[in-house]
């Protein structure tokens, strides 16, 4: 056995169908008197079922959370919660809402109890990412974590199957890093192995029946494991490329991780035999890039980032800035490759290893 350490993050979760009942509960465990509830302008009514189910703890509704947590988006809803006289902060909705929730908390140090309606896995993370003038910064503190997440399968019902097959493959990208990461351990790399194999059963299952409750469950389920694991340890060069193609470009963010993954898989799979193995095992498939690939194909996703809004221009770009400031990454980067390697993501081409000539 490697030596390893792992630490836990303080947080509670609450999951189940329905779970979301217990809201005012959770509220009075946290002793949160005045909620401010947060979500983006399409799911103010998701709002206030939540302002429904807080009672006499509702202290009022924000519903201008965007994507990329704007700072100026972030002080009018800190003003919002001033006048409200909120202690605490209910974010409902996908990774947008809950990183408004975090931007709060850490300005204010209110507490914050998330509700993710997607699999994008922030609720579990110490990380916030905020946009400033368009320049996207990134930090991490232990204000920013929620005190409490409340996975509530119920409200995942409505995420479309397309939304969510792309964000079910973006939690798989933050557990297929942790297998490999720099600093994995083995309670970690369980978690990684069981949010695979539930994503990987339920969401050609949630494609195939939408209203499945127990596939969207299993999937849900994933999603938190997978948040585990990117609040635990740290990512490479998946998450690096994601994070320089969706800020420079302004790409979809689960879209984005959908198309990249089987190819930063590819890119590493040789410095790291064991993972390779292990999670083709875990797909079922001979090859795990391959399978991955083959994996959002069946699910429908798009299969170059062509097709989400990138331009051929970008490609020479974006392997300038995945070279500068990289991430640790278990196969050293070099800059021919991973050129390659995004004109492959880019075209919609089976990932290959290095040396393999592209499709033209
Ligand atoms: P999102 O919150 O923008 O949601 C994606 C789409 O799903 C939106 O169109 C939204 O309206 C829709 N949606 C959400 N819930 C729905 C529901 N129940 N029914 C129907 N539609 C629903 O995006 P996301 O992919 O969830 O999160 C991405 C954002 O989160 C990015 O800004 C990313 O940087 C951030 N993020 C941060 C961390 C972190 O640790 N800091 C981790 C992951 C993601």
């Amino acid at each position: 056995m490697y030596p390893f350490v792992y630490q836990s993050l303080p947080l509670r979760v609450v999951f189940g169908e329905g779970a979301s009942a217990r809201l005012a509960d959770e509220a009075d465990l946290l002793t949160v008197r005045r909620a401010l509830v947060l979500t983006t302008a399409g799911h103010e009514r998701l709002g206030r079922e939540m302002a429904e189910r807080l009672g006499g703890r509702f202290a009022g509704l924000f519903a201008g959370a965007v994507m990329h947590t704007p700072v100026g988006v972030t002080e009018e809803a800190v003003r919002r919660a001033a006048d409200a006289k909120a202690d605490g902060v209910v974010a409902v909705g996908g990774g947008s809402t809950i990183g408004l929730g975090k931007a709060i908390s850490l300005r204010t140090g209110l507490p914050q109890i998330a509700i993710p309606t997607t699999y994008a896995g922030s609720e579990m993370t110490p990380i916030l990412g905020q946009t400033r003038d368009g320049v996207k910064t990134t930090q991490s503190a232990s204000k920013i974590l929620p005190k409490t997440v409340i996975y509530d399968v119920d409200l995942t019902l409505s995420l479309p199957v397309s939304i969510a097959a792309v964000s079910g493959m973006n939690a798989m990208a933050h557990s297929v890093e942790a297998l490999y990461a720099k600093d994995r351990n083995p309670i970690i790399s369980l978690m990684a192995t069981e949010a695979i194999r539930a994503l990987a059963g339920a969401l050609p299952d949630i494609a195939r029946a939408p209203d499945d409750r127990d596939a969207r469950s299993r999937a849900l389920y994933g999603a938190w494991l997978s948040g585990v694991c990117l609040g635990s340890v740290g990512m490479a060069l998946h998450h690096k490329l994601c994070h320089v193609l969706g800020g420079t470009f302004n790409l979809p963010h689960a879209e984005t991780h959908a198309i990249v993954l089987p190819h930063a898989m590819a890119y590493n799979s040789t410095a790291v035999p064991d993972v390779d193995r292990h999670l083709a095992e875990i797909l079922g498939v001979s090859e795990s890039s391959a399978g991955l690939y083959a994996f959002s194909r069946q699910l429908g996703i798009p299969a170059g980032l062509r097709e989400i809004g990138m331009a051929e221009s970008g490609i020479d770009r974006a392997a300038d800035l995945a070279m500068a400031d990289p991430y640790w990454n278990p196969r050293p980067l070099k800059r021919g490759a991973i050129q390659d390697l995004i004109a492959r993501a880019w075209a919609g081409e089976p990932p290959a290893a290095e040396g393999q000539p592209r499709q033209r």
